[in-house]
């Protein structure tokens, strides 16, 4: 899993701290899941340090690196001799 801002695609580094709404403590803010060590306050927000924009906590999260954590899958092939793909036929305006 990679954490990573949404917008630009900036990834979280342990060199970047974020500073809490309530304390004004920094912190790791991906080390704790947006929750301020400090005095417990929830941040359901999370600014990113270079294009700044507030992002939902969650959806920092991404899956799109979980090749390298899966192992190994067994995928299905499905058979492609019936009919091509009807999106060439139907061409977006
Ligand atoms: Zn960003
Ligand atoms: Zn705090």
């Amino acid at each position: 899993m990679t954490i990573a801002c949404p917008q630009c695609g900036w990834k979280f580094r342990h060199q970047v701290k974020w500073i809490c709404d309530e304390c004004r403590k920094p912190f790791y803010t991906f080390d704790h899941h947006g929750v301020c060590p400090a005095c417990g306050h929830v941040h359901e927000v999370t600014i990113c340090p270079r294009c700044r924009v507030f992002s939902m906590h969650e959806h920092w999260y991404r899956d799109d690196d979980d090749d390298k954590t899966w192992g190994e899958r067994i995928l299905r092939i499905p058979k492609s001799k019936k009919k091509k793909k009807r999106s060439q036929d139907n061409p977006q305006p």
